[in-house]
């Protein structure tokens, strides 16, 4: 993997994609996470006297309307909280005063150009990957790093059309993100893979990806009930994704001995906190019920299954863990990694999020930031961003 430290970049100008996309309320950083992990990326650049060129997308820009509330300004002035020191900001996205402004940049200068996606009110040509955009997003820099992990299943001007035009590597959080993810390409055994969440479908690529690599697939959440459904039991009112009961059954005539369903669920008869509810064996579920958390004894063989992994990569929680009364398993298991300094790497999504408010995120092996990119990594699929760098 070529990343910043094979690249010469003492006085050169660098353009990092970062990603800065941080949740913003009436002007105000709700929540700084991604630009302190951007910091290692720059420090570095900084103690190598690098003039250096700031780049990401905020948001979604569709219309005139999208533009102040995607403004990247407030994330130049937290940088200059946490770096102390002063950033520029470039308020266009091109155009001569940028240039000038880089022209007349020293070492260790910082500049953070205006969201990238300010391009797509012109024809998309961020999200695009427009040529043109790309070619010129590139000279204005000598070599080009992609931080931005979150995009990189994603061919935009900023990543891929820079990363053609300019020697490119991949900045600290990538590196990190893709070797812990690599660990699954060839995994120790035993590999446990657990799955949960909502929908089956969002799920089918990574279940045919890892699969045959995976000892045992847990699956919990609401999909587990398309898959109980589909080996004919009474799943009641619980979710079910009736389109794919029948890729639930190939899967399970095919890999028998490695789906491991639920033996219990939490049940009740409103889809709401308030409620009470039962904890009941899976094979008694009633018409009237729905299941919206595993049960303790499927808990409990998890732990067990768990107990051997060298490896193991979860996505999706497996209960509504939203709903205080049905994150206690999701919570428990999450619980039994950490005590057991299992290697657990969580894929994207909100399993990352349940592990944070839990307080479990520093205490696992890879919490893994990427949400899409994440899944069609798992999925298996090739990510333009890593393809373009390579
Ligand atoms: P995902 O985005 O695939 O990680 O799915 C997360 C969503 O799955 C969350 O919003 C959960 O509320 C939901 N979920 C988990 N378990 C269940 C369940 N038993 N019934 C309904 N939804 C669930």
């Amino acid at each position: 993997m070529k990343t910043i430290k094979d690249l010469e970049i003492e006085k050169k100008k660098v353009i990092i994609r970062c990603d800065f996309n941080v949740p913003i309320k009436e002007g105000k950083i709700v929540d700084d996470t991604r630009i302190i992990g951007a910091l290692e990326t720059i420090n570095y650049c900084l103690d190598h006297n690098a003039i250096i060129i700031l780049l990401s997308h905020l948001g979604r820009v569709k219309e005139k309307e999208d533009l102040e509330k995607n403004n990247l300004e407030p994330v130049a002035k937290r940088l200059a909280e946490l770096l102390k020191k002063d950033i520029l900001f470039s308020d266009k996205t091109r155009g001569e005063e940028l240039e000038e402004t880089i022209k007349s940049m020293k070492p260790k200068d910082i500049i953070l150009i205006q969201n990238t996606r300010y391009e797509d009110l012109d024809g998309k040509k961020e999200s695009s990957n427009d040529e043109e955009l790309g070619a010129y997003w590139a000279s204005l820099g000598d070599v080009f790093i992609n931080d931005a992990f979150g995009t990189i299943h994603r061919a935009h001007a900023s990543n891929v059309g820079i990363a053609s035009h300019l020697p490119s590597a991949f900045g600290f959080l990538i590196e990190k993100e893709l070797n812990a993810l690599k660990e699954l390409d060839h995994p120790e055994h035993p590999f446990v893979v657990i799955l949960g969440g909502a929908k089956v479908s969002d799920k089918i690529g990574v279940i045919e990806n890892l699969v045959t690599k995976a000892d045992k697939i847990l699956i919990g959440g609401g999909m587990a009930f398309t898959f109980l459904k589909a080996k004919g039991n009474e799943i009641g009112k619980s979710l079910l994704d009736e389109e794919n009961v029948e890729f639930c059954k190939k899967i399970l005539s095919e890999y028998e001995d490695k789906i491991v369903l639920p033996l219990d669920a939490a049940v009740t008869n409103e889809y709401s906190n308030d409620e009470e509810y039962r904890v009941k064996d899976i094979d008694n579920i009633d018409s009237d019920e729905m299941g919206l958390d595993i049960g303790p004894k499927t808990e409990q063989l998890f732990e067990e299954i768990c107990k051997d992994a060298k490896i193991l990569v979860w996505n999706g929680p497996l209960g509504v863990y939203e709903f205080s009364k049905y994150k206690e398993n999701t919570d428990k298991l999450l619980k039994y990694l950490v005590d057991h300094k299992i290697k657990a790497i969580l894929g994207g999504g909100d399993i990352v999020a349940a592990a944070t408010t839990a307080g479990y995120k520093e205490k696992l092996y890879h919490v893994s930031t990427g949400g899409g990119a994440t899944l069609e990594y798992l999925e298996g699929k090739t990510l333009p961003g890593v393809e373009a760098i390579k």
